[in-house]
């Protein structure tokens, strides 16, 4: 007996707390989507507006024109009439309120909502029970709760509070004008029905919308994700990783789109290979990291040295490659011997594991040879002169420049 109460005690609370989880849940999807929910709904308001007008009128017409005989169904007629009256003049007012194309915030968009949306359930209400002086019927009812509860996007636990709020109002308005006992029940139940099915519907209509707007989020975020790793990767496809320079790769684009404007307009240009001197020696003494620390500062410095048109790109190795734009051969030659001297005078500087700052001196012989626009491999072509000139550089005794004679 003991085990079964505390196996009920334990159910229950599990019970409970899936409910407070799933209300949490849903106060969270209203606060995130609340405010689009409301436009999207706010759109469909204006073909409602629409349909209904003409209906109302519609009404009128054919209750002005009938006539009837006993005291009960004119005052059927009256209520009918009167209470379209009204329905004709604020269905035209939320016609004009929600046409397209009128710029309204989200407030009074959740405003007008709600009013079409009582307005829906209260004629349901009213309707019925101005029909109930003829007849049992309370199809108007069942329409009105249907509607409101296909096309009205509120949350499951506020559907719940305003059917259940719409249920005493449509079981008070129905004993005003239903006298039959055993009518008035069998129409209770059927309006426990209706408003059972609008929150069946609503629910289902606000799980729809917030599955879509969540899956909308993710593929969103997913995209700028993949963005964001595409980018990432042309980085990686064309940085060097060492100095952060434009490598190989990304010379060649920059030069193959150079080449086009180049030709056209007759425009020079210039390639430095440069390359340090007996860096060897400088990684043998100092160590691998400290040879990474000067090739970065070496990267620094070109890239502070050339104009910003001019691109500096790491070859390989402690070999730099410099595109010169609008550089004819002697001014080529002037660059070059501008970076050679500047690498020169530079003091480069390391820290020590100690922590003490020590200088460290290195030069560089560059190599330069003019871009023919009319080769069909351009950059490899001037490379191949460049390396040429540089091999002949550090042959002469390093720290020199050498211009590739075809270049002149
Ligand atoms: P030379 O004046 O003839 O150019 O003499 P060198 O010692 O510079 O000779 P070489 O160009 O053949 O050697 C290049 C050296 O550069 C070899 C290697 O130790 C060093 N090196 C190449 N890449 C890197 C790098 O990424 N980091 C470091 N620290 N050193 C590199
Ligand atoms: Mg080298
Ligand atoms: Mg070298």
């Amino acid at each position: 007996m003991l085990v079964e109460r505390l196996w009920f005690s334990y159910n229950a609370v599990m019970f409970i707390q899936q409910i407070k989880s799933h209300i949490s849940q849903m106060l969270h999807d209203h606060h995130t989507f609340g405010d689009e929910l409301v436009g999207k709904s706010f759109s469909r308001m204006f073909i409602l507006s629409v349909i209904a007008t003409p209906v109302s009128a519609a009404h009128i017409l054919v209750f002005g024109i009938l006539n009837f005989e006993t005291d009960i169904e004119q005052q059927w007629r009256l209520g009918i009439l009167l209470y379209h009256s009204f329905m004709l003049l604020l269905c035209m007012a939320l016609t004009w309120l929600t046409r397209p194309g009128r710029h309204a915030s989200v407030t009074a968009q959740r405003r007008i909502s709600r009013v079409i949306h009582a307005t829906v359930l209260v004629a349901g209400v009213v309707v019925t029970s101005i029909d109930q002086l003829v007849t049992p019927a309370v199809t108007p009812f069942l329409a009105a709760c249907t509607v409101a509860g296909a096309l009205f996007i509120v949350n499951p636990l506020t559907a719940l509070i305003l059917y259940s709020l719409l249920f005493g109002f449509y079981a008070f308005a129905l004993s005003l004008t239903q006298d039959i006992e055993a009518i008035l029940i069998s129409n209770l139940v059927n309006g426990l029905t209706a408003c059972g099915i609008a929150i069946g519907l609503s629910w289902v209509l606000w799980q729809q919308n917030i599955r879509t707007l969540q899956q909308r989020d993710l593929i969103q975020q997913q995209k700028l994700e993949l963005e964001l790793s595409n980018r990432q990767l042309e980085q990686l496809a064309t940085r060097d990783d060492l100095t952060g320079l434009a490598n190989r790769r990304m010379l060649q684009m920059v030069t193959t789109e150079e080449q086009t404007l180049m030709n056209r307009q007759k425009i020079p240009a210039c390639l430095l290979l440069l390359d340090l001197d007996l860096f060897k020696k400088i990684n043998d003494e100092l160590g691998h990291p400290a040879g990474d620390e000067l090739l970065r500062q070496l990267a620094e410095l070109l890239t502070q040295t050339v104009r910003a048109s001019d691109r500096v790109a790491r070859w390989g190795g402690e070999e730099f490659a410099i595109l010169l734009r609008n550089t004819d051969a002697d001014q080529g030659m002037q660059v070059a011997e501008n970076i050679r001297a500047l690498i020169e005078k530079h003091h480069f500087e390391l820290i020590n594991q100690d922590g003490v700052t020590h200088e460290v001196a290195l030069t560089a012989s560059i190599g330069v040879a003019r871009l023919d626009a009319s080769a069909d491999d351009m950059l490899d072509h001037a490379y191949r002169e460049a390396d040429l000139a540089l091999y002949a550089a550090k042959a002469r005794g390093r720290n020199r420049v050498v211009l590739r004679a075809s270049a002149a």
